[in-house]
């Protein structure tokens, strides 16, 4: 991250906060990413006078943008100063910009832009929430309007998450500068502070009542999406019971899990089947083998939404870095296969595991609450 904080800025306990491409300016040209350093104007004439205002009834101005063309080397550092610079002379208050030039914790919708503010450039005075708010165009909200006024669909929704995950007031440009009334916007369908409030009242499993290790030896086959937990249930739950576990992660192949399945149920051992295992293909072959050593199959299927998949995966990747990266496309087509498990396949019980993440620290606990998905 990087700080440019203008030479008359003043530490208050009222934040005004602005994203700013979309929001304080937008290009010249017409096009969604500026053609050069100089392809920007004012988003809105209202700009520089609200700014003013707010500035004279005492709050400081805050930028807070994210700009990860710099970390990748696509925009030079020294040519995006210069921006910013004239960009500071146009409005013509006193302004300090934080920016977040990488992935990770700086980048919203995480906090580490407004963390650094409170913690070290506010002068130590403490910042009243209540009073602060924060304005970004990228808020969620669908296309509108048609012909000349017509508006594509919000990128993303990393303002108005970032702006949840301080807990302050939002407002799109539009709200915050044009006084329009409140957009419409695509709800957030999930709630990752909501899963772990209900960590302790939901059942682990659906149904409930379940026995985890069986009397007889069997397979288990679980069926989730990378970054469902359906390995660190394994873990958790299989491991004690000493069932043998085959992961393709770990063991290079399908086949070699299959090898490894067939040695354990050919010593009387329960196995169990630690692939992602989304599609009906997939499964078929783990069916045929328990059938032909004649023991049961139980299917353990991981009850997580796309986005609290979608949102582990961010968690696990901005917590452990020894953990490999979970490809985008991988995901995508598995997401795309996807079917879900039935009784008609083979199985004698189909079982839904609940997410229950277990944290590290109190720290980690609250960066899951946090939303981490820009989309
Ligand atoms: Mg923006």
């Amino acid at each position: 991250m990087i700080v440019y904080t203008d030479d008359a800025v003043k530490a208050s306990d009222k934040i005004a906060g602005y994203d700013v491409d979309g929001t304080i300016i937008t290009t010249k040209s017409g096009n969604v990413f500026p053609k050069h350093t100089d392809d920007w104007q004012i988003l809105y004439a209202e700009v520089p006078k609200k700014l003013k205002l707010l500035h004279e009834s005492g709050y400081k101005i805050c930028f807070f943008t994210n700009q990860g063309g710099i970390g990748s080397g696509k925009i030079k550092l020294d040519d995006f100063k210069r921006k910013t610079k004239d960009i500071l002379k146009k409005v013509g208050v006193p302004i300090q910009v934080f920016i977040a030039i990488e992935d990770g914790q700086y980048r919203k919708p995480l906090t580490g832009m407004w963390k650094h503010l409170v913690e070290h450039r506010n002068d130590n005075i403490g910042i009243d929430l209540g009073k602060s708010f924060y304005v970004g165009d990228a808020a969620g909200r669908p296309e509108s309007g048609s012909g000349k006024t017509k508006r594509r669909k919000d990128h993303s929704l990393a303002d108005r998450r970032f702006a949840a995950n301080i807990g302050v007031s939002f407002y799109t440009p539009e709200e915050h500068f044009l006084n329009r009334p409140t957009e419409q916007y695509l709800k957030p369908d999930y709630q990752p502070s909501e899963v772990v409030t209900n960590m302790n009242i939901i059942p682990l499993l659906e149904p409930d009542n379940v026995k985890l290790p069986a009397d007889n030896s069997e397979m288990i086959i679980m069926v989730g999406l990378p970054g469902s937990g359906k390995s660190f249930f394994c873990k958790q739950h299989w491991e004690k019971h000493d069932y043998v576990i085959a992961n393709a992660d770990k063991l290079g192949t399908t086949q070699s899990c299959l090898k490894i399945c067939e040695k354990a149920l050919a010593a009387g051992k329960s196995c169990v089947v630690d692939n992602t295992n989304v599609d009906v293909e997939s499964r078929k072959k783990f069916l045929a083998l328990a059938k032909q050593y004649n023991v049961s199959c139980r299917c353990f299927v991981m009850n997580v939404q796309l986005d609290l998949v979608r949102h582990n995966i961010k968690y696990r990747h901005l917590t452990d870095s020894n953990h490999s990266k979970i490809n985008e496309m991988v995901f995508n087509m598995m997401k795309k296969k996807y079917t879900e498990p039935t009784v008609g396949e083979g199985f004698t019980h189909i079982i839904k595991v609940n997410l229950k993440p277990s944290f590290q620290s109190k720290a980690d606990e609250e960066l899951y609450k946090l939303y981490l998905l820009e989309k």
